[in-house]
């Protein structure tokens, strides 16, 4: 129940920034979640959906975005896209590479009226 936790957390952000920034509607969240973060979207949703009632987010739409995941080779540098958890560097075939990018959760931005 990861993602209970992890949508209260979320709205109790908008309602801190509703407060911070005087906002009496929020429209839309737009989130983003790594692919390697170990969130289901989906379920994030649904969360979201039952969470949201009676709060500032009441009638704010969530836009998920995903974050592909990246990685750096630790031999020549190079950043490469993973697929299907290939952690190969392409470049040079080394396998000691590090993920960049993917683990991401967080807000990116919020609109308001
Ligand atoms: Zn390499």
């Amino acid at each position: 129940m990861h993602e209970y936790s992890i949508i209260q957390s979320l709205i109790a952000t908008c309602g801190r920034l509703a407060r911070e920034y005087d906002i009496k509607k929020i429209v839309k969240v737009h989130i983003t979640v790594g692919r390697m973060s170990g969130i289901d979207p989906h379920f994030l949703e649904t969360s979201y959906q039952f969470f949201r009632e009676e709060t500032v987010c009441e009638h704010a739409e969530l836009v998920v975005e995903i974050e592909e995941t990246e990685a750096m080779c630790q031999d020549c540098m190079k950043a490469f896209p993973v697929k299907d958890f290939c952690f190969d560097c392409p470049s040079c075939g080394s396998l000691k590479s590090r993920v960049v990018k993917g683990k991401a959760l967080q807000i990116t931005h919020i609109e308001a009226e």
